[in-house]
């Protein structure tokens, strides 16, 4: 039986990894198949990441959690978990790759999810126009015509890099404020190529098994238009990912893992859950590093406590 299983392979994860780790336990990291390192795999430059002035790729600075975590004895499996059972004193954790492990502990470091504008097709459209990761698919839009939809700094991440690569950038928000950082924010307004349309949301997705345009609706006035686009960049936020343990955990409101004040406990005991699954309000690397950590020394505390 492993003394700690983390699942997830984010800042969060990982970091818990390294403590874990250096604290002699021997850690199992299951980081999914497909997905592993989280978000930041898909985010070009990080540049707010303390201890890295000239900032780095956010690829890179995965690459570089996962290899002090396998330094310090982190096992890292490339599994999907697909099954808990965390109610008991033993853990019980399934994969994908139909193995079954257990532990004492578990920490949960599952983040968020991409989420979706909720209109017909939107999936269907997904990888031939419709795209959540400027990263991955900017280079496919190169001197093209695209929007990018939402007001956070996500969406002026999104929409300053792709600038790269298409002619146009349309950035379309909901209000008429945008909700991101200053400096994110001003560095999307300065730039020629990209054009803000406020008080506006996305009505429809045009075109068949290809996306060719979208139609929207001001939110002010009620007024529709068409826009011929060649692609849309979809950056409205995250939903934590929490389906394999919302029926064995107590949630928040907005369906977030809820933990003990500032501690990574959970309502079960040995579960611990750490970065952007419980994190509604600040979610950067930084602070899920930190929430990772703090998982670590909670399952430490647990485990000695244990014995
Ligand atoms: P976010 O901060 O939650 O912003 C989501 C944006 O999408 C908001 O402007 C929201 O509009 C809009 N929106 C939500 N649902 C919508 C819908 N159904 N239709 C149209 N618009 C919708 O999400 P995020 O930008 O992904 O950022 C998440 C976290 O990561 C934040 O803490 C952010 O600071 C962080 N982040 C940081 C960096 C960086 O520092 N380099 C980069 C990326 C992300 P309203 O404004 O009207 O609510």
């Amino acid at each position: 039986m492993h003394e700690v299983i983390i699942i997830g392979s984010g800042p969060a994860g990982y970091t818990a990894g390294i403590y874990t780790g250096r604290a002699g336990l021997n850690p199992l990291l299951i980081a999914s198949s497909v997905e592993a390192g989280g978000e930041l795999m898909k985010t070009t430059e990080v540049e707010n990441y303390p201890g890295f002035p000239t900032g780095l790729q956010g690829p890179e600075l995965m690459d570089a959690f996962r290899a002090q975590a396998e330094r310090f004895g982190t096992e890292v499996l490339l599994d999907d978990v697909v099954e808990v059972d965390l109610t008991g004193p033993v853990k019980i954790v399934k994969t994908g790759g139909g193995k079954t492990y257990e532990a004492k502990t578990v920490i949960l470091a599952t983040g968020a999810a991409y989420r979706e504008l909720g209109l017909p097709r939107e999936k269907e459209l997904s990888g031939y126009g419709i795209s959540w990761c400027a990263t991955c698919d900017g280079f496919f839009f190169r001197e093209k015509t695209i929007a990018v939809i939402g007001g956070g700094d996500s969406a002026m991440e999104e929409a300053t890099f792709l600038t790269r690569f298409a002619s146009k950038v349309y950035l379309i928000h909901r209000r008429d404020t945008f909700k991101a950082s200053k400096i994110m924010q001003d560095r999307a307004m300065n730039n020629p190529k990209i054009e803000v349309i406020w008080n506006t949301e996305v009505s429809e997705l045009l075109g068949e098994g290809k996306l060719t345009g979208i139609k929207t609706t001001n939110l002010v006035d009620g007024s529709t238009n068409t826009l011929d686009l060649d692609g849309l960049f979809i950056a409205i936020g995250n939903d934590p990912r929490v389906w394999l343990v919302e029926n064995q955990l107590t949630l928040t409101p907005e369906k977030f893992i809820q933990v003990d004040g500032r501690s990574s406990k959970t309502s079960l005991p040995g579960v611990f859950a750490a970065g952007d699954v419980i994190d509604p309000t600040y979610r950067q690397a930084i602070t899920a590093a930190g929430s990772g950590c703090v998982a670590a020394l909670d399952a430490e505390h647990y485990l000695s406590n244990l014995k």
